[in-house]
């Protein structure tokens, strides 16, 4: 504990510090709190008087503790941040950065504005202050990794990405801001603090930025685990938000919060599943792999998020069933996609051998035997394309995208895609899954107006053929995915002379 000048404890003065909240006289609550800024149901102050977090910082001990972050990160930089010691790690480790560099900074970013409107406009000032903190802290996870891999740019140009991807019209790009700009800039800080405190910071990002994180400890990148650590550090601190604004509307409003719940834990999901399950399965090198993208999920979002939706007092997502379908299935799917739309992105892949398949069957005994023989085929074009593998084994036609949350139509299984239509006010839409549709029919004036990829194409906003395509999603001849190898596989190679 620590003593201000006059001897008092923190204990005693803390609770006096934090409700700084004074009674307007010319003007009414109303007019300071709008409801639109403010969020539905809007209630009196006094109904939201004892809203509280656990960790109560202070600006004192936020500044103190965060310097201390810092220096540690400097040093470390100073260190480990060189481009010598990127270029000692494995190149499909490295793409997993590439991705996670391009994603998370600039949605970061668009935190800062969804902490920023709940410190104008949260109903306490207990609440405002720990989100003039969270902005705070979501303006560093911007600096530090733009920092970091600004170094790396003038190495290799797909660095570049980290600033870009947000400002092009990239398909990732456009599934990025359509998922980030409603999570943290429309939304209002009730719906913030539910959907990026309560489901996308407590029930997700440990799965990047605890088990990613481990999986770069055993790489050997101690710069990007130690940067992930220390963000996850102000996760955890300014996601314990969410609780007491979840706690408000059980109480008020039980059907909106749990469509809240259901809509950010379906949207969230997506996200992560690409990002994060690509990185862990398929881009962290075999032998470095601590567990699968699965395993990381059932011990950081399975268990965690039911018992905390159940504290909550709401149900599990209506679609529980077929997001555990998901969890076996979905990153597979995107990645075999995107794998064969490569250059369509700032990264590069790597095709899975057979002791990555045999591990992927392993750790997915239900989905993984329908997904390996597209790897086999794609496997034998490679063996057959010799120097022009890249072409021969990339598509040419514009793929579908899902009208809500923008990414590939690899909803379901092999057997079963679960793509699904809907026509609206005359327009047709399609849906990778059904709870997209669902959140789209829910809320149809958010969505119906913005156009995918191939709404853009057929409106002449966008060029169907690939290369023009390539150059309006902002790549050039450095920066588009590749195979790793050039197809050219130690096991290919093997099985090329026992042919
Ligand atoms: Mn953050
Ligand atoms: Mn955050």
């Amino acid at each position: 504990m620590r003593n201000t000048r006059r001897g008092l404890k923190r204990d005693q003065w803390i609770d006096l510090a934090r409700c700084l909240d004074w009674e307007l006289t010319y003007v009414d609550e109303k007019q300071v709190f709008p409801e639109l800024p403010s969020g539905r149901p809007w209630l009196s102050h006094e109904a939201w008087r004892d809203w509280d977090e656990p960790y109560r910082t202070t600006y004192a001990e936020y500044v103190e503790t965060q310097h201390a972050k810092e220096v540690a990160l400097d040093q470390l930089r100073d260190e480990l941040g060189r481009v010598e010691n990127f270029e000692r790690l494995d190149r499909a480790w490295l793409s997993a950065i590439k991705l996670h560099a391009a994603t998370l900074p600039l949605a970061e970013f668009a935190a800062v504005v969804g902490n920023l409107r709940a410190g104008r406009f949260g109903r306490t000032s207990a609440w405002r202050t720990a989100a003039t903190f969270g902005a705070l802290d979501e303006l560093r996870h911007t600096q530090i990794p733009l920092l970091l891999m600004h170094e790396l740019v003038r190495w290799d140009p797909q660095f570049d990405w980290t600033h870009r991807l947000f400002h092009t019209e990239n398909w990732v790009a456009i599934a990025a801001r359509h998922l980030v700009d409603e999570l943290l800039v429309l939304a209002d800080p009730i719906e913030f603090s539910i959907a990026t405190h309560f489901v996308f910071e407590t029930g997700f990002t440990n799965l990047q930025f605890v088990g990613l994180a481990a999986n770069a400890h055993r790489v050997g990148d101690r710069m990007f685990e130690k940067m992930l650590q220390s963000i996850q550090t102000d996760e955890a601190r300014h996601s314990q938000a969410g609780n007491p604004v979840l706690a408000m509307l059980v109480q008020r409003d039980p059907e909106r919060a749990q469509y809240l719940v259901d809509k950010w834990f379906w949207r969230s999901w997506l996200f992560f599943s690409v990002v994060t399950g690509i990185a862990m399965d398929y881009l962290t090198p075999l032998p470095r792999r601590s567990a699968s993208f699965k395993e990381f999920v059932e011990e950081w979002v399975l268990d965690q998020f039911q018992s905390s939706v159940k504290e909550a007092g709401l149900a599990l997502p209506w679609y529980w069933e077929q997001f555990l379908q998901s969890v076996e299935h979905y990153h597979h799917r995107v990645y075999v996609s995107a794998y064969t739309y490569r250059a369509t992105v700032w990264f590069d892949f790597a095709l899975p051998g057979p002791d990555e398949r045999a591990w992927l069957r392993e750790k997915y005994p239900r989905a993984f035997d329908s997904i390996a023989p597209i790897w086999e085929r794609l496997a034998e074009r490679c063996l057959k394309a010799g120097p022009n593998v890249e072409w021969h084994t990339h598509g040419f036609t514009p793929i579908g995208f899902c009208n809500l949350c923008q990414l590939v139509l690899s909803g379901g299984t092999a057997e079963r895609n679960t793509a699904n239509t809907l026509v609206h006010e005359g327009a047709p839409y399609i849906f990778c899954s059904e709870p997209c549709r669902r959140v789209f029919q829910r809320e149809p004036e958010r969505y119906a107006g913005h156009k995918d990829v191939v709404k853009r194409i057929l409106a002449g906003e966008a060029p169907a053929n690939l290369l023009e395509l390539l150059q309006h999603f902002g790549l050039s001849q450095e920066t588009r995915g590749r195979d790793l190898q050039r197809g050219d596989y130690p096991w290919l190679q093997q099985r090329k002379l026992m042919a």
